[in-house]
């Protein structure tokens, strides 16, 4: 069996040996902390649930739904962003549902990338955007976020042979690993670097809903002219705690959502009707939860972060996503650390380098366990720095 040289081109699986080891320590009987994976630990608020019971009764759910997603879906999608930034959106051509975000973002690259293309990737980021870029025969061009331009990318630093030659441009804030934010303005920067150079850019908003102190990010489809030029991802996934429940939009640019509905009609047929119902009552109705999602994880956050600064690091509250991203201490690289606490401590961290090559010499922590443990977590690496 031969395997297609796309797969042969992805990035070797980072995790494998961390993943073995954990095994290994379980098997020993060790309590081990994982505070590796960023999956909401807590459930899918219960009107959610009742409505997903509800719609599956009802047969008119059982069968193919549409490519583009029931209209009520997006029809709500529509309404959150009138509510949310006061951004108007026609439902009928600027939105179409997915199956979770990562569909569309993995599928986008296929729509826009012919063999050679190159895509703006940042770096460290979630390897997605990079994977579905290979994956189309493409080449990432990375963008590195360095932490003393507050993560985000430096648009002036991009050649302009490259720029003119990418067809799309990956955005992600707030960011995962980095916890890092945006401003408006920066999202009118990249805006306008989009037209100059004919970019498409995907931004990646997946945790747009989990803030804190008041920080409410904001979406590039608020400045001026990004419909012309943007897509924004979203998702239900981390908001209200639904990521085994596969469901996400992409919402902008009517070409571009045209596009990625005729790819997605090719390879998918659409989320599960009773799935989007549930979605809309989500959306409609459950503001609520997310503001005590985001209360279980600031106070998570401060616990980790007091904790750290203790021990010697020197770290700012990040102002959303569930993610502390911190720099490994010295004498070690990010894979060193991470199999270090593991095995001395049977605590699970990620290493950086898993975000990319610029992500070497950090580690990160999900905020996705109780605080009991993260304290757990904390003591036990306290006692091996
Ligand atoms: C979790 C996450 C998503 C959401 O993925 P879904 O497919 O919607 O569950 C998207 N982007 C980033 C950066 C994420 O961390």
């Amino acid at each position: 069996m031969r395997q297609a040289q796309r797969i042969e081109k992805l990035p070797p699986y980072l995790f494998a040996r961390i993943e073995k080891q954990i095994a290994k320590l379980k098997a020993q009987g060790e309590d081990v902390i994982s505070l590796g994976i960023g999956d909401p630990d807590k459930p899918t608020p219960n009107p959610v649930i009742e409505e997903l019971c509800k719609q599956a009764r009802n047969p008119e759910n059982h069968q193919y739904p549409t490519s583009a997603g029931l209209l009520e879906f997006r029809e709500a999608v529509a309404k959150w962003y009138n509510d949310r930034y006061g951004v108007k959106l026609d439902p009928s051509d600027q939105v179409v549902t997915l199956i979770g975000s990562k569909e569309g973002i993995a599928n986008i690259s296929y729509c826009y990338v012919n063999p050679g293309d190159i895509n703006l990737v940042p770096d460290p980021g979630y390897p997605v955007y990079g994977i579905g870029t290979i994956l189309a025969g493409g080449e990432p061009y990375l963008m590195e976020l360095k932490s003393d331009n507050g993560f985000l990318p430096d648009f002036d630093a991009i050649p302009g042979n490259i720029a003119n030659k990418a067809k799309l441009m990956f955005l992600n804030y707030p960011n995962n690993p980095t916890g890092a934010t945006a401003s408006k303005e920066f999202f009118a920067a990249a805006v306008e670097f989009a037209r100059k150079h004919n970019v498409i850019i995907c931004h990646d908003a997946a945790y747009s809903e989990i803030y804190f102190d008041g920080n409410k990010p904001p979406s590039i489809l608020e400045v001026e002219g990004a419909e012309e030029v943007a897509i924004e991802f979203n998702s239900l996934s981390k908001p209200y705690n639904m990521t085994g429940w596969r469901i996400g939009w992409a919402a902008g640019n009517s070409k571009v959502i045209e596009a990625l509905t005729r790819i997605k009609s090719n390879i998918d047929s659409g989320a599960f009707q009773a799935v989007q119902l549930a979605g809309v009552k989500a959306l409609e109705e459950c503001d609520k939860d997310i503001e005590k999602t985001c209360q279980v994880y600031v106070e998570r956050r401060d616990v980790v972060v007091e904790c750290l600064n203790e021990m010697g690091w020197n770290l700012e509250k990040p102002q959303a996503t569930f993610y502390i991203w911190a720099p490994v201490p010295e004498g070690y690289t990010s894979t060193s650390f991470a199999e270090h606490v593991l095995e001395k401590s049977s605590v699970v961290l990620t290493p950086g380098n898993g975000y990319g090559k610029y992500g070497e010499g950090y580690f990160r922590i999900a905020l996705t366990v109780e605080v009991d443990r993260l304290v757990e977590a904390m003591d036990r690496l306290r006692k091996i720095m």
